[in-house]
């Protein structure tokens, strides 16, 4: 039934919207009861076998888990850089937890509306850890950052922040850095590593009941797993206790509205024939320098409040 509800949240059709919309507003009161986690790192740092790993983990700690993905589609193969591999086999297997990945066909801020709507039907059906993954490129962290309440980074032991394919700024939104394959020959590198990490974070120490760690984990040997959902627990702990965690839930849910706002402006306006030319004609006179933005912005919200 959930598979079917995501399905229905993912539809282009505008009559599904609608039905969407209800849905989601009359599951709105069983929602929100779960922790959000969402991790990131580049590809081949282990993200899979890392979800795997803790989302078995957290089965036998008699958790639910629900892992969706946030990708756009690559503008290439027309595909999902996450969905086209066969990924996480075991946990998919179980029925305490549920694996979907990114909506195929979209634009990335399509997919974060799309995965943010997921995410609450997953919790009204029960699942109590939602872990949202992303591949780090580009603006996808900053837009997973933006609907979790943990955020977790995967690094490899080693190089540093600009060979590991990180952007600049990730770090900074990091809640705790995991220096993944941390086994075999890696076991040095990586505490060097961690101790690297650690330092930059002490450098960027931040305000708030959170201070940001950074550990050792392998998939593999599965090491570190128990210790990174201890973490996260005592996250929550304190994250609840003076009410921080619900904050900045609210907080997120304002910043989501001001993105919609203007993307449904701009979809409604978009639809009429009159606006779309002249919508055409001034950006037309900006690019030839005509006009200036502010200008041609300001025309086009004078043509709609005229009813244009
Ligand atoms: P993703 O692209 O980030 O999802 O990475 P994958 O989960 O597909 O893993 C990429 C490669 O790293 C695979 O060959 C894995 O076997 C390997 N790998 C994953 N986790 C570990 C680990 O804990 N230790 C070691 N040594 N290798 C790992």
């Amino acid at each position: 039934m959930l598979a079917r509800a995501i399905t229905l949240v993912e539809s282009l059709l505008d009559s599904d919207r609608e039905h969407a919309q209800t849905l989601i507003q009359e599951v709105l009161p069983h929602t929100g009861k779960s922790i959000r986690i969402g991790i990131t790192g580049s590809p081949g740092v282990g993200k899979s076998t890392f979800i795997e790993a803790f989302g078995l983990h957290l089965l036998d700690q008699g958790r639910r888990a629900a892992v969706l993905a946030v990708d756009p589609s690559s503008p290439v193969s027309g595909g999902s850089i996450l969905a086209d591999k066969t990924r996480m086999e075991r946990l998919g297997r179980d029925e305490r937890a549920f694996i979907r990945p990114s909506p195929a066909g979209r634009a990335l801020g399509g997919v974060a509306q799309r995965t943010r709507e997921s995410m609450l039907l997953a919790e009204a059906a029960g699942f109590d850890v939602v872990l949202v993954e992303t591949v780090g490129v580009g603006q996808n962290e900053h837009r997973v950052r933006e609907m979790v309440d943990f955020f977790l980074v995967l690094l490899l032991p080693g190089a540093g922040d600009e060979l590991q394919g990180i952007k600049k700024g990730v770090i900074e939104l990091a809640d705790a850095l995991v220096i993944h394959k941390a086994d075999g020959d890696n076991l040095a590198l990586a505490n060097d590593t961690r101790m690297h990490y650690e330092n930059a974070l002490r450098l960027l120490r931040r305000e708030g009941f959170w201070t940001p760690e950074a550990r050792l984990c392998s998939s593999l040997e599965a090491t570190g797993i128990a210790e990174i959902w201890q973490m996260v627990c005592e996250f929550q702990r304190l994250g609840s206790q003076q009410g921080e965690i619900a904050q900045r839930r609210a907080a997120q849910n304002l910043a989501w509205m001001e993105v919609l706002m203007v993307e449904l402006w701009q979809e409604r306006l978009s639809v009429q024939p009159v606006f779309r030319e002249l919508l055409a004609d001034l950006r037309r006179q900006v690019l030839a320098g005509e006009a200036t933005p502010y200008w041609a912005a300001k025309r086009l919200v004078e043509a709609n409040a005229m009813g244009l």
